[in-house]
């Protein structure tokens, strides 16, 4: 995106974002690969970007949650929780664990 796409058009060489509405210059707009007609700004983009990263942490976030509760669940079947030398230990993890 060049200050020259924004000088000297008119609404002719302008289109809409497709996310935010906002005309901006056609040629400055990221066009979706299956659907070039769908333009968005350098802005929205952005924005998209920071949405699929917080999508992907929750997603990887839950699978952590998930092995996390997995290996709860082994560790309890196996009575470590009750034993005099792993049990504080593992207390102790379970105070501290993010999950
Ligand atoms: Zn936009």
């Amino acid at each position: 995106m060049g200050a020259e796409a924004h000088l000297g058009t008119g609404q002719a060489d302008r289109d809409e974002c497709w996310c935010c509405g906002r005309p901006t210059a056609r040629d400055a707009l990221v066009r979706l690969g299956s659907h070039p007609e769908v333009g968005i700004c350098v802005n929205c983009v952005r924005f998209l970007g920071r949405r699929a990263r917080d999508r992907q942490a929750t997603v990887v976030r839950q699978q952590l949650r998930g092995a996390a509760e997995s290996i709860r669940r082994k560790v309890m079947a196996r009575g470590w929780p009750s034993h005099p030398v792993t049990g504080p230990a593992l207390r102790w993890i379970n105070r501290h664990s993010p999950w």
